[in-house]
């Protein structure tokens, strides 16, 4: 599902904006669907079949948001009553999507899942103190290509800056699904950010700070150099095959428990359906991700 414009995107904080805009890129998202399932990642970026956010996944959107405008104030405002208050305004907004117009049947459960929007602020507030930090960017876009001609593309929810110029990732993690199939996930999504930055900046990130803000607790980890250049090889490898299956159409569903989460069942072999006829790589870039894409 497409919630924001490429316009919009563009409005964004960019780093290494140098890149052309509309070059077919590997985000982390999608580089996670393909590891999961072929036939997924074509019906998300190459068919782009619509997707329903559910309010778990619509609550993270709503959550980061108002942690974004939060980091906008200046530091003394950035207490939870702030913070509290932004999100009423900020889902209002949201909901003007008519993507979005069915998330509450005439208001229905609307009032309990803001209250858990409220709970998960409550544990943001619970990890750390935001009026200690100043974060150098938050949603922040970045693009860096590879020596072997991929470009990568993706979000970073913070990036704090040391005056010692060490870096640290932060990704907050609002949680639908569960936690011992989101943790790899998440990891591979920091790694990602790490290689970028790394790519654009010459420095490895001293941290990547997963913020689990339903379980208030936070993950952190230490990538190397050894470590982000065998994952390079990992995303060359990703790429390689994606350009493989969208020359031939072969795009193969793998199933998993994973399916549980999967919108397409209708169109899936493995649930006795039939995928609609391929319509080749997609025009323009099928690597944008969404705010909602970026969210789990
Ligand atoms: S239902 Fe499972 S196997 Fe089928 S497309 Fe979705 S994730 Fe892939």
């Amino acid at each position: 599902m497409r919630v924001v414009t490429v316009t919009e995107e563009e409005g964004q904080a960019t780093e290494g904006a140098a890149a052309p805009r509309r070059r077919p890129a590997l985000s982390p998202s999608r580089a996670s669907d393909f590891k999961q399932c072929p036939l997924l990642y074509r019906f998300r970026a190459v068919d782009r079949l619509p997707e329903r956010p559910g309010p778990a996944q619509v609550r993270g959107t709503v959550v980061h948001s108002v942690l974004e405008q939060l980091y906008a104030l200046p530091a003394a405002e950035r207490v939870p009553e702030t913070a509290h208050r932004l999100l009423q305004p900020t889902w209002a907004k949201l909901k003007e999507l008519p993507e979005l117009a069915e998330l509450f049947a005439e208001g229905a459960g609307e009032e309990d899942w803001l209250a858990s929007a409220d709970e998960l602020i409550d544990g943001y507030f619970s990890l750390e103190d935001p009026r200690r930090l100043e974060p150098e960017a938050c949603e922040l876009l970045v693009e860096a290509e590879l020596p072997s001609g991929v470009l990568l593309r993706g979000y970073i929810d913070r990036l704090d800056v040391a005056p010692t110029g060490e870096i640290r990732v932060v990704d907050y993690k609002t949680g639908a699904a569960p936690r011992e199939i989101g943790e790899a996930k998440a990891l591979f999504q920091m790694k990602f950010y790490a290689l970028v930055l790394w790519k654009l900046r010459g420095v490895v990130p001293r941290q990547l700070r997963l913020m689990y803000l339903s379980d208030r607790q936070s993950l952190a980890y230490q990538p190397d150099e050894a470590e982000l250049t065998r994952f390079e090889r990992t995303l060359d490898a990703i790429w390689q095959a994606v350009m493989r299956a969208a020359r031939t159409g072969d795009f193969r569903p793998s199933k998993s428990r994973l399916c549980d989460y999967c919108d397409h069942k209708a169109f899936c072999p493995e649930f006795g359906g039939t995928p609609p006829e391929y319509p080749g790589w997609p025009e323009p870039d099928p690597g944008i991700e969404t705010p909602l894409d970026r969210v789990d």
